[in-house]
């Protein structure tokens, strides 16, 4: 009997509400609920410094899921860390960068590239993918684009429903992985990202943008190598709003089981 692939969750790192012991580790549950259904196993892997033990840990997988989060250090697409005046601290807050994960992160993606290992960005993931490969970030769209309203969720309105609202719609290119596992032109999704992908690197393009010419997917130029990178959530839509959301996920990991 085939096993069952393994996908690697690098973790992120946030607070809890136990003031002795506050910092913690782990994986938003939607991410792995998601893998879980969509027939792979799961492995979280931890933010350590020591980069090698992490590759050796990730040989083991065959699969790599970079989950949303904090802005990546825009040190690593050439660049300093602006100060933007949001007005919002929720948002400036939740976005600071941790360097731990970062080089992670990129390490990782490096390797499973290396080694033809599926890849799927989601939000900050897609973003992590592009910058990986040399790859530039718009580091706010409001302040660098002067575009309003493409992040639903600012000025502290955290209500659940922005998180499977339609908020804008996407066109998908056709000749493109994605658009061969959604079937569609065009589909509405949900936009929880200030940030976006700016220039895409070589090895890569772009296979799906909003109507205000936002970057919102791309995808690597090799046939051979699933590598996909989406701004939008789909392991939140695929539970709340659209369950066909759940055929991007299998997708990735029929990719990584064969
Ligand atoms: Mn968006």
């Amino acid at each position: 009997m085939k096993n069952k692939p393994i996908i690697a969750l690098p973790c992120r790192s946030f607070t809890v509400n136990m003031p002795l012991t506050p910092q913690a580790q782990g994986a938003i549950d939607s991410y792995v609920s998601t893998i879980v259904n969509a027939g792979g196993i799961p492995l979280l892997i931890p933010l350590i410094e020591n980069t090698d033990d992490i590759l050796q840990l990730f040989e083991c997988c065959d699969g790599l899921l970079l989950c949303g989060g904090e802005d990546i250090h825009p040190s690593h697409y050439g660049t300093n860390l602006e100060k933007h005046e949001l007005g919002d601290e929720t948002v400036t807050e939740m976005m600071q960068p941790n360097s731990v994960r970062d080089t992670l992160e990129i390490a990782l993606v490096k390797e499973a590239w290396k080694n033809k290992k599926p890849i799927l960005g989601v939000c900050r993931g897609s973003q992590l993918l592009n910058i990986a490969f040399g790859g530039t970030l718009y580091q706010d769209i409001e302040q660098d684009l002067g575009i309003k309203g493409h992040l639903a969720l600012r000025h502290k309105d955290d209500s659940p429903e922005l998180l499977d609202a339609n908020i804008h719609t996407v066109e998908i290119e056709c000749d493109s992985r994605l658009h061969s596992i959604l079937n569609t032109d065009q589909i509405y999704v949900n936009s929880l990202h200030h940030q976006a992908i700016k220039d895409v690197p070589q090895d890569f393009m772009v296979v799906a943008k909003a109507p205000d010419g936002i970057i919102e997917a791309i995808e690597c130029k090799d046939k051979n190598q699933f590598a996909i990178g989406v701004e939008w959530h789909p392991e939140l839509l695929w539970q709340r709003n659209n369950a066909e959301w759940i055929n991007l996920f299998k997708a990735f990991v029929k990719s990584a089981s064969s």
